[in-house]
């Protein structure tokens, strides 16, 4: 595995892939790896001849009360991971690499699919988002990129944006990686003490029973939203919500629509979906 900590190192060594006929996947990543990445990692390494793995915090898609300085950086024990699942080349470029003149005068911001939802209750950080993602494909440049459906939201931003912008980047979005008792991987999860980590199997359990209540017929959105609201009674619910593809709202729940959660747990602020089949 290469290890990148330079822009212009990265870029090259996944040109020099393409030019010797190789395909490049990528998946970016802010680190901590857990079994979520992993599967990101292995539908990578299963689909393209070499894959990229990026670990970059960026800081612009935190809010000022975030956790950013307390995020999780195990380095070490990330790049061994990254190397035991096929990552090929590793990108992992500090703040100032990636943000060198400070403040940027370039920001990214897709509208629509971002008005809601996280986007609503994290002002600007879809915008961090996009603009990291742009910057990192911009960087990588024609490649198949990973993206986790854990992050649902973010997945229909960064599908909006490739669209919008024509990025020569095929988004392949990837089923969410749970624990055994049915908790979403997460970094975030190491905040949570014992009880927290308990309590927060609200999130996967309310979702378990919108998902149960509209197989046993229920289509009205309202509905199956206030049951999983119920169903989170016990956490500091952020919402329980419905929506169709393109996070369009609707009435009626149907398949292909989304159910998706955020709570707070103790430290952690938690969020997790599912498809309606
Ligand atoms: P993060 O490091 O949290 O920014 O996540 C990097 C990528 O991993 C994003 O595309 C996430 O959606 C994805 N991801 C995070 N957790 C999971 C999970 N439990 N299952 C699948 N993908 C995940």
């Amino acid at each position: 595995m290469e290890l990148h900590p330079t822009i212009d190192g990265f870029r090259k060594a996944i040109q020099r892939e393409r030019d010797a006929g190789r395909t490049a996947g990528f998946v970016p990543t802010m680190g901590a790896l857990h079994d979520g990445h992993i599967s990101l990692i292995a539908k990578s390494v299963e689909s393209c001849d070499v894959t990229a793995l990026s670990i970059f915090v960026n800081p612009l898609q935190f809010g000022p009360t975030e956790d950013l300085s307390k995020y999780p950086r195990p380095f070490e024990a990330d790049a061994a991971k990254a190397e035991a699942a096929g990552v090929t080349h590793l990108f992992a470029p500090s703040v100032d690499e990636m943000y060198p003149v400070g403040q940027l005068q370039t920001n990214v911001h897709v509208s629509g699919v971002t008005e809601m939802l996280e986007g609503a209750l994290r002002p600007g950080h879809f915008d961090g988002v996009s603009t990291v993602v742009a910057k990192l494909f911009g960087i990588a440049g024609p490649c198949r990129a990973f993206f986790g459906e854990k992050d649902w939201q973010q997945l229909e931003v960064v599908r909006r944006m490739t669209i919008d912008l024509s990025l020569p980047v095929e988004v392949v979005g990837c089923p969410i990686v749970r624990e055994p008792d049915g908790l979403a991987m997460s970094s975030r999860n190491v905040y949570l003490s014992d009880s927290e980590r308990e309590s927060a199997l609200a999130l996967s359990r309310a979702l378990e029973q919108g998902v149960s209540i509209v197989a046993g017929g229920e289509k009205d959105s309202a509905t199956v939203c206030s049951a999983m609201l119920e169903a989170m009674s016990d956490v500091d619910t952020q919402y329980a919500a419905h929506v169709g593809p393109g996070m369009t709202s609707k009435d009626i729940v149907e398949p292909g629509d989304r159910l998706l959660v955020a709570a707070k747990v103790g430290p952690a602020r938690l969020i997790d979906n599912v498809g309606v089949q």
